[in-house]
């Protein structure tokens, strides 16, 4: 009888776990990957996920490597060619592609293209067994496996369990690992709408007295809202017929884009910063939002999870067998992680509370750091440098 079903599971389906399960399709280890949803592969071309992603180039890269890129179908992306940032007073602060000698400064794609490629991928990886449509409720761990037991009653254990299923995810909970979370009493609105006036690919962010508004480019003139406002605010923008929300959120964006009109439904998410105490334990280690989360506002949530990736691939290919759950090789992946998670969440937390002050003089400051730092070429190169490589 075999001891293990697999070298590693990986628990979660979604961007971040299905990436790893990708990741790790050469390696000499078993991996099956369980995903509580059936897969989508399939939806009329003119309906868009109102959930899109500002891809990094290094999640780019990382995505062309394990040969998810390749699977996506060009008429579903759009390149960035330019940020325009506003602040509340009348600063602003603006970045394009090519003063910063790149060919774009991210990719616009949407969550549900992007799972679509991964799932194709993973079809021609011959060392993943994918597991659609059960969940993991029950969990064992030993000192020689972590045993899972599934919604349709069957056992599954593995030298390592990874946990890549969300920002509450069970795991996390299930192996004891405590977490710090700070709601931030605001939700991201989300919603697509196609445009009067072409958006030449340029993204833009309004910091806002009420919240904090993106438009991020989509193809065929159209674009996708990020609204992340108080909790009041959601409840009535939700509560707007489509007509009347399209008015407001163009109204909101200075008209820039012209006349809206919805094409999607509207959808909200709670924003809460999680911090787990740690993201390893003997024979389990976290990945993307369940090891952490972080406010929208500068789209990175699913790149530090691609990060997560990178660096806990790349130590699970080098480490035999036997030593997979050890907690001391995993140690070495948190380690990695601490500095730029920590980082991206410092950076975003800070952010969203200076935007979120009403105080005067704060505002004041605030405008004022955004029109310095346009006027500063090469702090701007900085910037998007450490953007496009985070
Ligand atoms: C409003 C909003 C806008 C955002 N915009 C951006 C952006 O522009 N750029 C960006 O980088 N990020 C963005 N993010 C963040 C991004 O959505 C997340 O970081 C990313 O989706 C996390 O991926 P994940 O795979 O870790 O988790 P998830 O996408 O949550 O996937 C978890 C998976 O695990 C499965 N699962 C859970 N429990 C079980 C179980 N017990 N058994 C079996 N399966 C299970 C679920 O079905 C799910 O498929 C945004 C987030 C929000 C809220």
């Amino acid at each position: 009888m075999k001891a293990y079903d697999a070298d590693v599971i990986v628990l979660g389906g979604g961007l971040v776990g299905s990436a790893l399960a990708l990741a790790l399709r050469h390696s000499a280890h078993e991996v099956i990957l369980i995903e509580g949803r059936e897969p989508q592969l399939d939806w009329p071309v003119e309906s868009w996920d109102q959930r899109v992603y500002a891809i990094s180039r290094a999640s780019q890269q990382l995505l062309a490597e394990i040969g998810a890129w390749a699977q996506l179908r060009p008429a579903r992306l759009c390149p960035v060619s330019a940020m325009k940032i506003r602040g509340d007073g009348h600063s602003q602060l603006d970045f394009s592609a090519l003063d910063s000698g790149v060919d774009a400064l991210a990719t616009i794609l949407e969550n549900r293209e992007l799972q679509r490629a991964l799932w194709l991928a993973l079809g021609e990886a011959p060392n993943v067994r994918i597991m659609s449509g059960v969940q993991a409720q029950q969990l064992e761990i030993s000192p020689s496996a972590a045993t899972l037991t599934l919604s349709d009653g069957q056992q599954l254990s593995a030298r390592l369990l990874v946990g890549a299923d969300g920002a509450n995810s069970w795991l996390r909970q299930q192996a004891g690992i405590e977490v710090k979370t700070r709601p931030y009493g605001q939700a991201g609105v989300v919603a697509n709408f196609a445009c009067e006036k072409p958006h030449y690919g340029v993204a833009q962010q309004w910091f806002r007295p009420d919240g904090i508004l993106a438009f991020l480019p989509l193809p065929d003139q159209q674009m996708s809202m990020v609204w992340s406002c108080a909790d009041a605010l959601r409840d009535e923008l939700l509560q707007l017929d489509p007509a009347a929300l399209a008015a407001r959120v163009a109204q909101a964006g200075s008209m820039s884009l012209g006349a809206l009109q919805l094409i999607t439904p509207t959808a909200a998410f709670p924003l809460r910063l999680n911090q787990p105490e740690s993201i390893v334990r003997a024979r389990v280690a976290l990945i993307g939002d369940a090891a952490h989360t972080v406010h929208p506002l500068a789209g990175q949530g699913v790149n530090l999870g691609f990060g997560d990736v990178q660096e806990l691939a790349q130590l699970l290919q080098q480490t035999p067998a036997e030593r997979l759950g050890d907690v001391l090789v995993l140690r070495r992946y948190e380690r990695a992680r601490r500095e730029p998670v920590l980082l991206m969440q410092t950076v975003c937390d800070g952010l969203q509370r200076l935007f979120d002050t009403p105080h005067p003089l704060v505002k004041a400051m605030r405008n004022f750091g955004l029109a310095a730092t346009d006027q500063l070429p090469w702090l701007k190169r900085q910037l998007i440098r450490h953007a496009m490589d985070s």
